[in-house]
């Protein structure tokens, strides 16, 4: 009911003498009955009231006496409600009858659970009476109805229990769920010998439709038929949570009250969610009438403990009682129908089920090869692979990879953002959304509904990062209602206005727009499941790439320490076979044959001690930290050129700087002995009669410049050491970078140890640069760096 409908009706009707305005006082359906103010919360649970075929008195638990009785005792038990009130209950069930009680009460498990405790006999005018307990809240609640027991033999077989036995077993057979349904309708028919039983199915939206029937010959087929949510409200459905059977066996069977009408112990209602007696509510009765309905019997069908459907049965030939044994037996049919649900419902997606999981695996594979998450909308299989839908996309890497039929991509970027929030606000951010009616949760989605009425979406990072979603298009169909869902009729009855149930129930079609077939559970299970294996796939490479690192940050490590170890250790006996060979020369060696190799050994050591301290140099480039700052490196290139001006006062070398070089967060010192290795390298390897070398940079907006860098230097400024020396050939240029790697002999060009590029590298390298050349044999080289922390800064 609308809001302002209630607020309309508020303004414009006085409450008449007898209407429930007052919520501190106790309500009864038969005295104050249903207004508008109440209806959307009638209280089903208390309404204060029983049906008047049968008795019910609530008892203190604790000592059986008599707290309240309905008011028409008299009839069922032959006792006025006063005459039983505050007396034991012996005073209907006998001393026998009360002893047997409390056995119940001590031995059963009684808590919202009616027992039947004994069929009393018939006594003068009171029938035979079956007997049932149950407690609630303290009390115990006992319920008189008319026995099944003393009775003649039923048209049924009485030995429910074979009966029962045959029907489980036909239902096992079933293959799929519409066989299951139509044979458990075909079941509680013959048992409950009611005119027509209803398998309702509740849709998500909570409306209903007739999903298998059993009928009597004449009635007319309701299979197929619709109803709309509000012919069952909330509070009966969560009803139906709780308890499994509903029998209304007279529809027109009078409400008697409770006298009193709250429990004086506790000064509350009783609450008679679980009594078979429990009095009906106006609407329900009015609908069943509405109907044609003269009696009712409704069970639960529940799928793991959640309410999925009703057995619905109707009686259209007078009232039908069914007495508690028979009760029992349809309640025991029910529980097995929904005990077996799950079952039938995986038998028949068995193989559809097969075909999902065996995709996901190959889908898992194709992710994890080189081209990643997004060839799982071009390889094969793709996304489309087994799950029934038109399209597929996947948002990662910030962008859209779509496969088959999808939105546009400004589509999808609206889409996308909408369910990120959508399954972020829910309360658990993993979860599956699916709809076959976007356009009612996403209104934007009617424009695109060809292509995507139905979406089935998962996210693979909390963050929304990345997203898989499958598209259904739109399928028009036609929907049978019982009568049209759209009206909603209201009366100004006895006790005010308020609602009434739907008079009509013709035929009344409607097409149905902007929906696409629903997906199907086994759908978002393989869905879910797919999900959770590609997390699983990533989190595997992530921490296989972090294991990697670790490796690969532990072995530089061991080869450092390992090579400041080895050098700094093997300098001391190179000590001393150095000053050996020196006394030996100094002793006079027997002849120049023992000296030249004197001289030689003497030459080697010398040469390896240089080695060594390169090597203990190289280490501790690798271990000591950088103190990075902003440096002018104008100043750093000066203090380098000082350094090699030994080896530029030649006359003929000239080193030039074109324009100046810009400021950059680095380690001024090491910086400098980069410049250092490669001015003197320039100047070194060089034959020309003038020597040039040139130190300049190119910025990280000079594009036209930098055609021929590698890419990580893309938006960095790339530094470099001109020469127009002897040149590298190509095949070399890895090669100089080696540690002790030296392109000539030993001694020429100057000599050197074949570490001043080594640890060139290792130094542009710890400021997260590149170092890289270009170089025409005869002609000069030009040796490349970057120092990456400087622009991180
Ligand atoms: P070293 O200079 O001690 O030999 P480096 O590691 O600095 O060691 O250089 C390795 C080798 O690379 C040198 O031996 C030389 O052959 C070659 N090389 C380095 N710089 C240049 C250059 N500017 N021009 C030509 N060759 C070079």
């Amino acid at each position: 009911m609308s809001e302002n409908l209630t607020k309309d009706l508020q303004g414009s009707i006085a409450a008449p003498p007898g209407w429930h305005t007052d919520p501190s006082q106790p309500y009864s359906t038969k005295r104050h009955g249903l207004t508008i103010t109440n209806c959307d919360a009638e209280p089903v649970r208390t309404p204060g009231c029983i049906q008047a075929h049968g008795a019910l008195l609530v008892l203190r638990a604790s000592d059986l006496s008599i707290l309240q009785a309905s008011e028409n005792t008299q009839a069922i038990l032959g006792h006025e409600p006063r005459e039983l009130l505050g007396h034991s209950v012996a005073t209907v069930v006998n001393e026998e009858g009360a002893i047997r009680l409390r056995n119940i009460l001590a031995t059963e498990p009684t808590d919202r659970n009616p027992i039947y405790a004994f069929t009393l006999p018939p006594n003068g005018q009171v029938a035979a009476l079956d007997v049932t307990l149950h407690t609630i809240d303290g009390a115990a609640m006992l319920e008189f109805e008319a026995s099944g027991r003393s009775r003649p033999a039923t048209r049924h077989n009485p030995d429910y229990y074979s009966f029962i036995k045959k029907s489980v077993a036909r239902l096992q057979t079933a293959e799929t769920m519409q066989e299951f349904c139509h044979a458990l309708a075909e079941e509680v028919r013959v048992l409950s010998g009611m005119d027509r039983v209803m398998i309702y199915k509740f849709h998500a939206d909570q409306h209903g439709e007739v999903f298998a029937e059993s009928r009597r010959g004449d009635l007319d087929p309701w299979l197929g038929m619709h109803y709309p949510a509000e012919d069952i409200p909330k509070p009966a459905r969560d009803m139906f949570a709780k308890t499994w059977i509903r029998p209304v066996p007279d529809i027109r069977v009078e409400l008697a009250e409770m006298t009193p009408l709250v429990n004086p112990d506790t000064g509350k209602p009783v609450d008679m969610t679980f009594c078979a007696l429990r009095g009906v509510s106006v609407m329900y009765t009015e609908y069943l009438q509405n109907m044609g309905v003269s009696a009712g019997l409704t069970m639960s069908l529940r799928r793991d403990s959640v309410l999925w459907g009703l057995i619905a049965c109707h009686h259209y030939s007078g009232p039908h009682y069914v007495p508690y044994e028979l009760r029992a037996a349809c309640e025991f049919l029910a529980q097995v129908a929904s005990l077996q649900h799950r079952a039938i419902e995986d038998r028949e997606n068995a193989a559809y089920r097969l075909r999902l999981e065996e995709v996901n695996q190959q889908l898992l594979s194709i992710a994890a090869q080189e081209g990643g998450l997004a060839s799982m909308t071009d390889g094969e299989p793709s996304l489309l692979g087994a799950i029934d839908a038109g399209g597929a996309a996947l948002f990662h890497r910030d962008r859209w990879w779509r496969v088959g039929q999808t939105p546009t991509e400004l589509q999808l970027e609206a889409l996308g953002l909408w369910l990120v929030a959508r399954l972020e606000a829910g309360p658990v951010v993993s979860s599956v959304y699916a709809t076959h009616a976007l356009a009612v949760d996403y209104p934007a989605g009617a424009y695109f509904a060809d292509v995507a009425s139905g979406v089935l979406a998962v996210p693979l990072s909390r963050s929304g990062q990345n997203l898989m979603m499958w598209f259904r298009p739109e399928v028009l169909k036609t929907v049978n209602w019982g009568g049209n869902p759209h009206d909603k009729p209201q009366v100004t009855g006895p006790h005010g206005a308020r609602l009434t149930p739907r008079r009509s129930f013709e035929l009344f079609t409607e097409s149905v727009h902007l929906q696409s077939a629903p997906w199907l559970q086994v759908e978002i299970d393989a869905v879910a499941r797919l999900r959770a294996l590609i997390m699983e796939l990533v989190i595997v490479r992530a921490e296989r790439l972090a294991g990697l690192n670790s490796d690969l940050a532990r072995s530089n490590e061991e080869l450092d320490a390992f090579a400041y170890v080895a050098s700094h250790d093997l300098k001391e006996p190179l000590r001393g076979i150095y000053k050996y060979a020196h006394q030996m020369m100094e002793a006079m060696p027997a002849n120049e044959d023992e000296k030249r190799r004197l001289d030689g050994l003497m030459r080697l050591t010398l040469r390896m001690d240089s080695l060594l301290d390169s090597l203990l140099h190289f280490s501790r480039v690798g271990r000591e930290d950088l103190t990075l700052e902003n440096v002018d490196l104008n100043d750093v290139l000066a203090d380098a050129i000082e350094m090699v001006a030994s080896r530029t006062d030649d006359g003929r070398t000239q080193i030039v700087a074109p324009r100046a070089l810009p400021w950059a967060m680095c380690d001024r010192v090491r910086v400098r002995e980069v410049l250092v290795n490669l001015l003197s390298n320039a100047i070194k390897y060089n034959d020309k009669d003038a020597k040039c070398v040139d130190v300049g940079y190119v910025g990280a907006q000079e594009a036209p410049l930098r055609s021929a860098f590698p890419a990580e230097a893309n938006g960095q400024t790339v530094y470099y050491v001109r020469d127009n020396g002897i040149g590298i050939a190509a095949r070399h240029f890895d090669q100089v970078f080696k540690m002790f790697k030296r392109l000539h002999g030993r001694e020429d060009f100057g000599g050197g140890t074949g570490a001043g590029l080594t640890i060139v590298r290792k130094l542009v390298e710890r400021h997260r640069g590149q170092v890289w050349l270009e170089s025409v044999a005869g002609e000069g080289s030009t040796f490349f760096f970057t120092l990456s922390a400087a622009d991180d800064n």
